[in-house]
């Protein structure tokens, strides 16, 4: 059976560790900080087989040599130079198969130009379906468009949300409560808001994290799912103090309107 496990390093990152309870073995996703996972792995006598990497920010692949120094490790990415450590490039709609598991790839431009997705559906292994999505979709918000444009992030977000409702969604930042004091503001008479709001503040005093999320979740709470939503689009049109309310137009305002939150 296959069991997912939280790694916290830096100030709000997660790493995430698929273990395989019989065997022992286990992948990880995104592991920005080495020394975290190390004591995981240590503590839980557990041997790394694979890594998995969404995209090439520091804070995504800074552990990735000295897990690997040991001994080889296949290390599974997009395909960009700039990720020196990558032994298996991918690329939309390749398959890998880890842990007798199988995942798919997306590519999901936006935040990165390099960023990809992993999705695992449910199988005899685990009974949900899995998506590690990194820095493209976040608990009630999105990545920040760095190198890619509003236009490719809004498609990778339609990109994701085509998986099952159910499917559950690790993305690799505690960012929910920001993301939903913003939506909040967004939409202050949102009664899923406000009532989700209040859910995930009580599960972080308690010292829980708010991932996974679901896509389910994410499509009644998530405003960049929703730019296509009278109230949103009212809401938006008026914040920018424009007339253009076509989706692109909103979703672009509204990734600007967070951006200066
Ligand atoms: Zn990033």
């Amino acid at each position: 059976m296959l069991k997912i496990h939280l790694i916290k390093a830096f100030q709000d990152n997660y790493i995430w560790c698929i273990e395989d309870t019989t065997s022992h073995d286990c992948i990880v996703v995104d592991p920005g900080d080495s020394s975290p996972v190390k004591n995981y792995l240590d503590k839980n006598k557990l041997t790394l087989k694979g890594i998995l990497i969404t995209h090439h920010h520091f804070d995504h692949t800074g552990g990735i040599n000295s897990l690997t120094e040991a001994a080889p490790i296949d290390v599974y990415g997009p395909e960009n130079p700039k990720i020196t450590s990558i032994t298996h490039p991918l690329k939309n709609n390749d398959q890998i198969t880890l842990l007798g598991t199988r995942f798919l790839i997306k590519e999901v431009p936006g935040h990165t130009l390099d960023h990809i997705a992993f999705y695992s559906e449910k199988d005899t292994s685990h009974k949900d379906s899995w998506l590690f999505c990194g820095d493209t979709l976040f608990s009630a918000g999105c990545g920040r468009l760095f190198e890619g444009t509003p236009s490719q992030m809004l498609n990778s977000l339609k990109t994701l949300i085509n998986f099952p409702h159910e499917t559950e969604v690790y993305c690799t930042h505690e960012y929910t409560l920001a993301n939903l004091s913003f939506a909040k503001a967004v939409l202050p008479n949102s009664e899923e808001t406000n009532t989700y709001f209040n859910h995930c503040q009580q599960k972080i005093t308690e010292g829980f994290s708010t991932i996974p999320t679901t896509i389910k979740t994410e499509l009644s709470i998530n405003p960049f799912l929703n730019c296509t939503k009278n109230e949103l689009v009212h809401a938006v049109c008026k914040h920018s103090n424009s007339t253009d309310n076509s989706e692109l137009a909103i979703f672009t305002a509204l990734r600007s309107w967070k951006d200066n939150f």
